[in-house]
């Protein structure tokens, strides 16, 4: 197979799965004409010895005999975690006290201005960083 794309076949593979990142992209799908060449899987392999977090796993339906990959973008710097008490109110982690429960911690609140019960939320908060 040719390669008429200006990208190298390392970056059609790249751009293929960034454009789906964090979704899980078939395998068949990064080693065809347009996309990787013969050689796909192959250029999963450098991407992943560059640095890049590629994921794989078999397709969960059994009767499709493929792999599937998935780009898992860097996160950003300034990951957090925030705690929310009864009353709705977040507040960083860093300004509590963590207790022996895993998730929970204990500290004033800014809002109500009273030692509360802190616990941490599910999704991190993403804390742009840029400008800083
Ligand atoms: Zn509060």
């Amino acid at each position: 197979m040719a390669n008429i794309s200006e990208l190298t076949r390392k970056e059609q593979v790249l751009k293929a799965l960034m454009e789906q990142a964090g979704e899980w992209v078939d395998g068949n799908l990064l080693a065809t004409e347009k996309v990787g060449g013969s050689e796909g899987h192959r250029r999963l392999r450098e991407l992943r010895t560059e640095g890049h977090d590629i994921r794989e796993r078999r397709h969960p339906d059994p009767d499709r005999d493929i792999w599937q990959y998935m780009l898992v973008e860097p996160k950003p710097e300034g990951i957090r975690h925030d705690f929310v008490d009864a009353y709705g109110h977040t507040v960083e982690g860093s300004i509590l006290t963590p207790l022996l429960s895993p998730g929970y911690s204990r500290g004033r609140c800014p809002t109500c201005r009273k030692t509360r019960l802190f616990q941490r939320l599910k999704e991190p908060v993403y804390v742009d960083t840029v400008g800083l």
